[in-house]
């Protein structure tokens, strides 16, 4: 078999990566082992334009949303599926000193930070003692449909090879990549923290970050918003289901679930919420995240036919189309990639390596 590209990795970057390729009616293939436990498959699919207990306006947040909200529009009326919804959050201010910091950010104008006026609105659905306010405009990606539907298309199209990937299979050269049976112009990596291990990006700063996640039935809860009180609670497309989560943990003895945020979550709903609800799952995972919080994107600087696009941490959802798309461009028609996401500022610490390999 022969293919323009290889890409590892249907993740939701393989996913747009994959997109942006066949908009250009480029041949490729994708190796996915379809991973249950993938960040790219338990996370919220939330876009928020802040970040933290201040509320700080999120790296490049005017151009993330803006494409983003286009991107994951075209692809849902490509597919016949809604991609994409616009939920904004109500934030729940879980002590005075909160209520005061947000209220600081609103009055300085902060983009994204507004009050809310209606402050009892929420009083039949959630206790809440200090007030509530607003992130708007806040998106969802729909992922659990979003990505089954892209991987159906990749099947029909005979693009996707359900498989782990084995580097050791890999064989390189200055202008192509041999991987089995299959010859490729260039192999492109987007394959989550697995990059980490991998010959060709294992210097990296890569940071895995561990987050854990609840499902929750709670039929009696409008779906009309996300909720936040340190933790997000958001709909999800099956009507009745929500999603909660997450905490974010450098440290971790493995990637598995734990007894303590499930026994967390289960404290924080029964105090927070007055609807009932019922714990249907628990899920966990670890964030492709990097030490600069930058994604990493481009081709290799000693090796041209090997690229990545990786690193997304907390914010695949929007960095992922956007950057794909640059990928793209980078690829087909030589154009630059954003300075703080293009590898190229790696060169050095990359070329180390080679130079000891050789
Ligand atoms: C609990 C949690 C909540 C999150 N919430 C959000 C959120 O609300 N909004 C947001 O934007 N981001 C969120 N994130 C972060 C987001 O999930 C990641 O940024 C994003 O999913 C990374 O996507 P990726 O495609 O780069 O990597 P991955 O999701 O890791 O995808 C990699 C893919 O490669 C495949 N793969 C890996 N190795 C191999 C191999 N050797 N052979 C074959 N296939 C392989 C895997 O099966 C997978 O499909 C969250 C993450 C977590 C853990």
């Amino acid at each position: 078999m022969q293919v323009d590209y290889l890409i590892i990795g249907q993740g939701i970057s393989g996913t747009w990566l994959s997109y942006y390729l066949q908009k250009e009616r480029k041949s490729f293939l994708v190796i996915d082992n379809n991973d249950r436990s993938s960040p790219s498959r338990i996370a919220a699919g939330i876009i928020n334009p802040v970040t933290g207990r201040r509320h700080v306006t999120v790296w490049m947040a005017d151009e993330l949303l803006s494409f983003a909200w286009k991107s994951y529009t075209a692809i849902g009326h490509e597919l016949g599926i809604t991609a994409i919804s616009h939920k904004n959050i109500i934030d729940f201010f879980p002590s005075p000193q909160m209520r005061i910091s947000f209220m600081q950010r609103v009055e300085e104008k902060s983009p994204y930070v507004h009050s809310y006026a209606e402050q009892n609105q929420f009083n039949p659905l959630f206790n809440y003692d200090f007030g509530c306010g607003e992130i708007r405009p806040v998106y969802i990606v729909h992922l659990e449909i979003l990505l089954p539907a892209w991987r159906k298309r990749l099947e029909e199209s005979n693009s996707l090879l359900e498989e782990t990937f084995e580097p050791g299979s890999l064989k390189i050269s200055a202008d192509s990549v041999q991987y089995k049976d299959i010859k490729a112009g260039q192999i492109l990596f987007c394959d989550g923290n697995n990059s980490s291990s991998n010959h060709y990006f294992d210097r990296l700063p890569f940071a895995p970050n561990k987050g854990e996640v609840l499902i929750v039935d709670i039929p009696d809860l409008p779906p009309t918003h996300i909720y936040k009180r340190g933790m997000m609670l958001a709909p999800l497309a099956k009507a009745g289901l929500w999603w909660i989560g997450s905490n974010y943990a450098w440290e971790f003895k493995d990637a598995a679930p734990t007894r303590e945020f499930r026994e967390q979550v289960t404290q924080l709903l029964g105090n927070w919420l007055k609807p009932s609800f019922k714990i249907i799952d628990h899920f966990s995972s670890l964030r492709p995240a990097t030490l600069e919080r930058r994604p990493f994107a481009g081709l290799h600087p000693h090796y041209p036919a090997v690229g990545i696009l990786n690193g997304m941490g907390t914010k695949g959802c929007s960095l992922a189309p956007f950057f794909a798309n640059q990928l793209v461009d980078l690829l087909l028609r030589g154009e630059p990639i954003t300075a703080e996401a293009d590898i190229g500022r790696f060169t050095k610490l990359l070329a180390k390596k080679q130079i000891r390999n050789s």
